[in-house]
């Protein structure tokens, strides 16, 4: 599909029902999933948007059809209908996103959380805990079991686990590390991707690969400084070079390539130098996931009315960040797991990224 159309309908969103859906949590959410011209994909849920979904799967924008766009419904999992031994619903514990990838955020409350000057000014991960949806710990047993209902009963093919960051040196780590192990003691070879922050001690990077990981994100959000201090408060007082160091040291363990970072597009960066920081990521072999700031009821930056990003910025940003990755043979497909492989949120892959 057409970058520009691509991200205007992740820009304005869609008036629809979806079938498969999520409201709230860590990362991109408060989206439906669909499948656009066959390939999964994610989209905010806006009652006013210009465009809307009929049925049949034909999309429309103020009511002119969309020649070049089938919406199908990514129906939902057989395996949310199925609850554990002690009660808990498996839908509480993990979730189908597009097709075949299942995500968890194993711990779901996070230190930066508790203050507005340190909350990441554009996240929910509590939300959906306060709405009772999930639940705060996933046990690694758990997951294990729900892993592998989601594999047979689905058509799961890999798992994405973030965590919100814990107080401890490990940041998230060593829980990661024992839901990793369960997970793939029960399910082996599904590809596994964790999710987390530099941890102060980068040995952990190596005893994720040990316990099973496939692929690490290690999530910047941004790289300028400025923007930093304003959207990522708490975040910010890890210094970029503790990042590059945890970059480095996960392309030394992971390989290049399997190792990636969000970058959004919307919190005011200049996209030139946006896009010079993607290279610079492409150069060390990390993945500079590019996908635009959405804005979540529940995070600060809604309450602020901070609007989504300009449809063209996102298209021109994402075109050149998908062309510097294909110079340098980096393909999001090629981390086999974790939000670059599946590619739902970004339009990256629809140019070749
Ligand atoms: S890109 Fe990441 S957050 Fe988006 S649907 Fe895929 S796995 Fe989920």
């Amino acid at each position: 599909m057409d970058a520009q159309l691509r991200s205007e309908l992740a820009v304005a969103g869609l008036r629809s029902r979806p079938a498969l859906s999520r409201p709230a949590g860590a990362g991109p959410s408060d989206d439906g999933h669909w499948l656009l011209d066959g390939v999964a994909t994610t989209l905010p849920v806006v009652a006013g948007s210009p465009f809307e979904l009929h049925a049949g799967g034909t999309l429309t924008r103020d009511g002119i059809v969309v020649e070049d766009a089938l919406l199908e419904p990514i129906v939902r999992p057989r395996f949310y209908e199925l609850t554990a031994a002690d009660g808990t619903p498996y839908e509480a514990v993990a979730r189908l996103h597009g097709t075949e990838v299942l995500a968890t955020t194993v711990v779901q409350t996070c230190i930066r959380y508790a203050g507005v000057d340190t909350r990441c000014r554009f996240c929910t991960i509590e939300e959906s805990l306060r709405s009772g949806t999930t639940v705060q710990v996933k046990r690694p047993d758990l997951l294990a079991e729900v892993a592998r209902a989601a594999v047979a009963l689905d058509g799961v093919r890999q798992m994405v686990m973030t965590t919100g960051t814990s107080n401890g040196a490990d940041r998230g780590a060593r829980h990661l590390a024992r839901c990793v192990a369960a997970v793939r003691a029960a399910v082996p070879g599904l590809p596994i991707q964790v999710q987390i922050e530099p941890p102060q001690d980068l040995a952990w990077i190596a005893r994720l690969k040990q316990a099973g990981v496939t692929a690490i994100g290690i999530h910047v959000e941004s790289m300028d400084p400025a923007v930093r201090a304003r959207w990522t408060p708490g975040k910010a007082t890890v210094a970029l070079s503790r990042y590059d160091e945890a970059w480095t040291e996960a392309v030394r363990v992971f390989g290049s390539n399997r190792v990636s970072t969000y970058l959004l597009v919307g919190l005011g960066e200049d996209p030139d130098e946006l896009v010079a920081s993607a290279e610079r990521l492409i150069a060390m072999g990390v993945y500079p996931f590019v996908v635009p700031y959405r804005p979540l009821p529940g995070s600060l930056a809604h309450a602020d009315g901070v609007p989504a990003p300009d449809p063209l910025t996102l298209a021109r940003v994402t075109r050149r960040v998908a062309r510097a990755l294909r110079a340098a043979g980096m393909r999001g497909a090629d981390q086999v797991a974790g939000c670059a492989a599946c590619g739902a949120c970004s339009a990256l892959g629809g140019c070749g990224g």
